[in-house]
């Protein structure tokens, strides 16, 4: 049986690298295809945090074997802050991180919504969608659920319900972080359009 499994975002990477540290066996299940794919939606942004803000001491030390080091006192963009930690720290977790998989659901194994019993003692079965469709059940003594908010943004009622008159949860998962200034730009100029496209 695995022991844990996460989601390789920022919070999932570090749960992986803090259950490996102490000799336990997560697997950390991601429906992107590289590491930090929420965090490279925004790759253009640069955060309002430093390096040593973003790293977990867990997190640096398993990838600083390999030669890996933690970048200086610096701000990153969220691209660097997934190709200067993120993708270093999953590719020392090896084959502990599976990407293209998304989980769509997790249940307390042989407990439909009728019994209640053993709920507590029982493993947890989470259901994963591989991207070429075929579907997997696994057993997990534990689950961290890092998969985050970018893709289930808040609504705007003051308590995290959608406001009255306010479209449908639905509608309102559309409000991505805007492309660059340079992107916006390039669209008034065809060749600067064409250059970043490349
Ligand atoms: C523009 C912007 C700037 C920011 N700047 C800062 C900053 O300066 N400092 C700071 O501390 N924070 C900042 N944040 C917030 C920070 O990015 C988040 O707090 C952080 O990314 C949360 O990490 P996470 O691992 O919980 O979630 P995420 O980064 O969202 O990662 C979740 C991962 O789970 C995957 N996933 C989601 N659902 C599933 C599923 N069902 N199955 C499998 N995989 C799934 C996603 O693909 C993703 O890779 C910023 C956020 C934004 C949008």
């Amino acid at each position: 049986m695995s022991c844990r499994w996460s989601w390789s975002g920022p919070v999932g990477l570090a749960a992986a690298a803090n259950l490996a540290e102490r000799g336990l066996r997560p697997v950390v299940l991601e429906s992107g295809a590289r590491a930090g794919a929420a965090v490279r939606r925004w790759h253009h942004v640069r955060l309002f945090s430093a390096w040593p803000e973003l790293v977990d001491p867990a997190g640096v030390r398993l990838p600083e074997p390999t030669g890996w080091r933690r970048p200086g006192d610096r701000f990153p963009t969220g691209a660097e802050w997934a190709r200067e930690y993120l993708e270093p720290l999953a590719d020392a977790l090896g084959d502990r991180v599976r990407f293209r998989a998304r989980v769509v659901g997790v249940a307390r194994r042989g407990h439909d919504r009728t019994v209640d019993s053993g709920r507590d003692t029982e493993p947890l079965t989470v259901h994963v969608l591989h991207d070429d469709g075929t579907e997997e059940r696994v057993t997990a003594r534990a689950v961290v659920d890092a998969s985050g908010t970018w893709g289930d943004p808040n609504p705007l009622g003051g308590d995290g319900l959608p406001a009255v008159g306010e479209p449908s949860p639905t509608a309102s998962r559309t409000c991505w972080t805007p492309s660059s200034p340079l992107g916006t730009r390039a669209s008034a100029s065809p060749s600067r359009a064409a250059a970043t496209r490349r």
